[in-house]
């Protein structure tokens, strides 16, 4: 068998799967890193929003504030990355 050649989605072995939703098991608790928003630099784009893979950013229209749900963020810092005016910033969990 080429070592080099890519396996079908047949021939990759089963992973494990969590059957519990992560509605019920909150998946914040993994991060290292935390998103912290600076509300004078944004713009309201939604691009983090959008790019979240956790879904963890909402947009408050009442406050137009940007909401992050510390609970689901897994601190990837896909948020930062995208943020076209660097209004995102990664921060050490227990850093103030
Ligand atoms: S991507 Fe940046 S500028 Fe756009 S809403 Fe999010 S924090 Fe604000
Ligand atoms: S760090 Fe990752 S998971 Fe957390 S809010 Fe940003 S994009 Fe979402």
């Amino acid at each position: 068998m080429n070592p080099k050649k890519k396996k079908g989605w047949k021939e990759i072995p089963m992973a494990g799967v969590c059957w519990v939703p992560s509605t019920s098991y909150l998946t914040g608790d993994w991060k290292t890193y935390r998103p912290v928003w600076d509300s004078e630099k944004c713009t309201r784009c939604v691009l983090c929003h959008l790019f979240c893979p956790d879904g963890a950013i909402t947009w408050k229209a009442q406050t137009n504030e940007m909401i992050f749900n510390y609970d689901y963020c897994k601190g990837c810092g896909i948020c930062e990355a995208e943020c076209p005016v660097d209004a995102i910033s990664m921060k050490l969990e227990g850093e103030p």
